[in-house]
């Protein structure tokens, strides 16, 4: 939306400027520091490190980067199972970011060097579309609640027999109440992503909150979004009573959106399973019903994974951090590959591959998007 000046509306810099005042004015007023927060969601870092917020955020505040981005936390025997597939000579569709990700024995990238038949898709829908030749197409399913009701909608327009699903769907509640519950955190609490809550509702966060006594502010992507959000979230950890918020009413409502959740219930079950570099995640991952057993590439198919185990990891994979950096307990500056032997080109770790992946995200803009440090370097 544009404003009579032409700007666009949410990128105004009258209103950021009065928002980053009242930010520093709310923080200064709890009278301690640091205050330190987490976004669940890789949309708001990369905008964030767009447009160089952290300059604008009082000093005393830490916004961390939680595990937000569903290409990192995809697990390593999930990236194996479509690898392993795909050496069976099944052809594998997936999003662009997947291909990259490292399993055990390499990525779905390495195996289309070998000659397997990888097809980059932009969403399930192309994915059965590729499957209507005849031909049987996996297509390995990443991503939050967001994709995941694309999947599920697919899934209920009666696809081809030819087209299955392997699922490596996460769902972020859950996460939340591990990080929340990791010793030592000093997650005083939550920015929750807005398009995520759009599909969910607000309400879904109820409960964390009454359980962890810890706020959430729902918030979108746009910088005021953002900055409004974050004055929302210190206003509500300074009055002491912690609660739901939301800073993005223009999308999200209490309930969200039924007939999204209604094809994402009809489809998935929730099912433990662990987070890449995280932990088991209880309730973390999204699985097909028994309902939807002929489209499940996992009953489908017999997976032999095993054969990828002989491969010990690299050395270098072994000093990635990301699982730490997603836990929001490191940033990048704490791994020592960063920028030198992990780069966006060359990247040793899921967090440098996907767009939405904290390491890729701070290599992208500078190697930290903060312009106060830019400008003390420069
Ligand atoms: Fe892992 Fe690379 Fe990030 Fe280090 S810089 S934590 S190796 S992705």
């Amino acid at each position: 939306m544009a404003s009579p000046g032409g700007r666009l509306e949410f990128r105004d810099v009258a209103r950021g400027a009065a928002l980053t005042e009242a930010l520093a004015a709310r923080v200064t007023s709890l009278g301690r520091a640091p205050v330190s927060v987490m976004h669940v969601c890789g949309s708001h870092e990369q905008a964030i490190a767009k447009f160089g917020l952290r300059a604008a955020f009082p000093p005393e505040l830490r916004v961390i980067m939680g595990p937000g981005c569903p290409v990192c936390v995809t697990d390593v025997p999930e990236v194996d199972e479509a690898v392993a597939l795909a050496r069976q000579g099944v052809r594998v569709a997936t999003y662009g970011d997947m291909l990259r990700v490292p399993g055990t024995a390499g990525s779905l990238a390495d195996e289309r060097g070998r000659g397997a038949r990888i097809d980059v898709v932009y969403g399930a829908a192309q994915a059965v579309e590729l499957a209507r030749g005849g031909e049987p197409v996996v297509f390995f399913a990443s991503g939050f609640e967001t994709t995941a009701v694309a999947t599920a909608a697919v899934l209920l327009a009666d696809p081809p027999a030819s087209f299955s699903v392997l699922s490596a769907h996460k769902y972020i509640p859950p996460v939340m109440e591990i990080v929340a519950e990791m010793p030592g955190s000093a997650i005083e609490g939550f920015l929750a992503a807005g398009h995520a809550a759009t599909i969910t509702g607000w309400g879904v966060f109820e409960r964390f909150v009454e359980r962890h006594r810890l706020p959430v502010v729902v918030a979108g992507f746009e910088p005021l979004d953002i900055l409004a959000g974050l004055v929302r979230l210190v206003e509500v950890i300074a009055s002491g009573e912690p609660r739901v918020d939301n800073a993005f009413p223009r999308c999200v409502t209490r309930e969200g959106n039924p007939a999204a959740q209604a094809a994402l219930w009809r489809v998935f079950e929730l099912q433990g399973g662990r987070w890449r570099g995280i932990a088991h995640v209880p309730n973390g991952n999204l699985r097909l019903r028994d309902e939807f057993a002929a489209w499940d590439a996992r009953r489908r198919y017999a997976i032999d994974v095993a054969a990828l185990w002989d491969h010990a990891p690299a050395a270098l994979v072994a000093q990635c951090q990301c699982g730490d950096i997603m836990a929001g307990i490191a940033s990048p500056h704490d791994c020592a590959l960063f920028g030198r032997d992990c780069t966006p080109d060359a990247p040793v770790g899921a967090c440098m591959v996907s767009a939405e992946g904290t390491c890729k995200i701070w290599h992208q803009y500078g190697g930290h998007p903060d312009l106060r440090e830019i400008r003390r370097r420069a």
